[in-house]
């Protein structure tokens, strides 16, 4: 273990200050990322400062209907919300099929987002690998990639981003609350996490020093009627190998609307805007849940080992969706 420095500021506009003023300086929250990638050498900060005493750990209704969950809200409490319960299933249940019960009661919000990848060249500094050292190449892209994305990856990178809680979050539409040098921002979450392009190493759009203080789920009629579904390699706590975060609302059979994002093929959540237009103004049922899949999935380039990916989606897709409708 190599040495650093820990902090505890206490408040929002003394840790962005220290981020601002040390370019090795990391936020920590529930820790249970960091410190496993500190442990393995793949991340070294010099000082660590701790912002789980700020002031960010309620869930509140908000006056338009929706909520606003602060940064700090640990997983499990926010699983357990009664409003979370009620009004977004789906957030909920993406909560639950993540992690074990222990990292969930450490687990917070704002680092549930902004966790790296669990590609595992990426966790062993022997390896090449551009995120963690730009320019080494990836040793992924001809290696064991079965876990890996299928869809926007690049030569540079193809690996998934592993949040369950941000592939409900998108689909909900979720915005980000920001602070940064220049002060409160909002970024639709949908807008949070890059492709990895020929910058891998760079995750997200926040600039350096950027805190996530809160995030916005709005009110919406489809998120009563939301779902999570993920398949993964044990029952018990596994990464996805695949899921699916729906919400549908139907007048009669007919898709009045509807929000599809998948997990765990992306450098980011990837909400399928082309199978939820497939699917706006049509008749329900599983055939069409299944071309509107496929429309999505025509732009996936599996590798050589996780071509399963496409029809796992696919499945998912029609599982998720069929159930929402009654027609399971
Ligand atoms: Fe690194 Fe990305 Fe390649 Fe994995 S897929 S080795 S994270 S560059």
């Amino acid at each position: 273990m190599r040495p650093f420095r820990y902090h505890r500021p206490t408040d929002v506009a003394e840790a962005v200050a220290l981020l601002d003023r040390e370019p090795d300086a990391a936020y920590l929250a529930g820790g249970t990322n960091l410190v496993d990638l500190m442990k393995l050498g793949v991340q070294r900060p010099g000082l660590l400062v701790d912002v789980t005493r700020l002031p960010l750990d309620t869930v509140e209704a908000l006056p338009d209907g929706g909520v606003r969950i602060g940064a700090t809200v640990r997983n499990s409490d926010l699983a357990a919300h009664p409003v979370i319960r009620r009004e977004y299933p789906v957030l909920a249940r993406a909560l639950l099929a993540a992690a074990s019960g222990q990292l969930r009661n450490m687990a917070t919000t704002g680092g549930n987002l902004l966790q790296r990848t669990r590609c595992p060249y990426f966790q062993d500094v022997s390896k090449a690998c551009n995120k963690r050292e730009p320019g080494t190449g990836c040793a992924a892209l001809h290696g064991q990639n079965r876990d890996l994305a299928v869809l926007g990856w690049s030569e540079h990178c193809v690996a998934t981003h592993p949040s369950d809680m941000a592939v409900a979050l998108a689909a909900l539409d979720a915005v980000v609350e920001v602070h940064d040098r220049n002060g409160p921002r909002q970024i639709p979450l949908a807008e949070l996490h890059r492709i990895p392009g020929d910058r891998p190493e760079q995750e997200t759009t926040l600039p350096r020093g950027a805190l996530i203080t809160a995030v916005r789920v709005p009110a919406s009629p489809l998120a009563r009627r939301s779902t999570y579904h993920k398949a993964r390699d044990r029952a018990s706590f596994a990464f996805a190998a695949g899921s699916v975060a729906a919400a549908l609302d139907l007048a009669g059979d007919v898709v009045r609307d509807v929000r599809i994002a998948y997990g765990a093929v992306a450098h980011r959540p990837w909400r399928a805007y082309r199978a939820e237009e497939t699917l706006r103004g049509r008749t329900f049922s599983p055939d069409l849940a299944a071309q509107a899949a496929d429309v999505e999935l025509d732009a996936a380039r599996p590798l050589r080992h996780n071509a399963f990916k496409v029809p796992l989606i696919r499945n998912l897709t029609v599982r998720a969706l069929a159930e929402l409708a009654g027609q399971p």
